[in-house]
């Protein structure tokens, strides 16, 4: 088993490299008055801290709600944050207005090309060091990493089966899968926060329908089991979201006993305050 630690990426997570590609390929008059992102978590400190590197102002559009960590986090990279109340304005709605009056251009988290190109590096740069693998497993919520993986394998390692892994109470990555329409889970109530996106994007369900083998779920508790085995044992902390396709593994959901795995361990941010209550059991 060959895993990829995003992890120990920068600002923690594989979202650097999608919004670094998508950030760098903006022409340099237009990038010079800002770019603006709506997320609290990951995209937002990638968006923050790539904007910071070509020393453009960068605006997140949060809800009011979002754990301080997430914020500190996000201001710590010099990013501008405002926040949207969940019960009035929709947080599109917000971006959009903010990036038309400002001159601002919005990186969106996943369904854009080239998101999809910049995450794809994570998987290119595994199959550079493993060579050919069999199976190579990806944690998936709006499908950005799972989409970006899949191409990459089709070049790197064309009979390898990559298989997209989502909590399982927001499986709706699963559900399109099987049933050829996007499907929507809203709200989901999971550990992987990184996952809860309510669905896929039509850009990355097209390439996933196309490349992806399959998918499959892991439960909040593989997921717990999953992240005290690499912190524990491996001494890599990484995320709920991260251990998606670990979990998946672990919990035998996928059967590659014997097989050349590959694994992304997507990321590492985690919020400390909850991992009291995570390995209680
Ligand atoms: C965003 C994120 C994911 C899901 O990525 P998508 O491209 O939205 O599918 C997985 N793991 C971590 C750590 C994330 O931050």
């Amino acid at each position: 088993m060959f895993l990829k630690c995003e992890s120990l990426q920068r600002m923690g997570a594989f979202k650097f490299r999608g919004a670094f590609n998508t950030i760098a390929q903006i022409p340099a008059e237009t990038r010079r008055r800002g770019v603006v992102a709506f997320s609290s978590g990951n995209h937002a400190q990638a968006v923050a801290l790539v904007a910071r590197m070509h020393g453009v102002p960068a605006v997140i559009v949060m809800p009011s709600t979002a754990p301080p960590a997430k914020l500190d986090a996000t201001r710590g990279y010099g990013a501008e944050v405002v926040f949207y109340d969940r019960a009035g304005e929709d947080r599109d709605a917000m971006a959009l207005r903010l990036a038309r009056e400002r001159g601002l251009t919005l990186i969106p988290p996943f369904d854009h090309p080239d998101i999809v190109a910049g995450q794809g590096t994570a998987a290119l740069e595994l199959f550079e060091e493993t060579g050919p693998l069999d199976a190579l497993l990806v944690p998936c919520g709006g499908g950005g990493l799972l989409s970006g993986s899949a191409i990459a394998a089709q070049v790197m390692a064309p009979t390898c089966r990559v298989i997209g892994v989502e909590p399982e109470a927001g499986d709706d990555g699963n559900r399109s899968f099987a049933s050829g329409r996007l499907e929507r889970v809203e709200h989901a109530d999971t550990i992987a926060d990184g996952a809860r996106t309510p669905s896929l994007g039509p850009l990355t369900f097209a390439v996933i329908r196309r490349h992806v083998s399959a998918m499959t779920v892991a439960s909040d508790a593989e997921l717990i089991a999953a992240m005290r085995f690499v912190w524990e044992r491996m001494k890599l902390i990484v995320e709920p979201t991260g251990v998606l396709g670990l979990a998946a593994l672990m919990a035998g959901r996928v059967h590659l006993r014997g097989r050349r795995v590959g694994v992304i361990l997507s990321g590492g941010n985690v919020d400390l305050t909850r991992v009291r209550e995570w390995m209680a059991g």
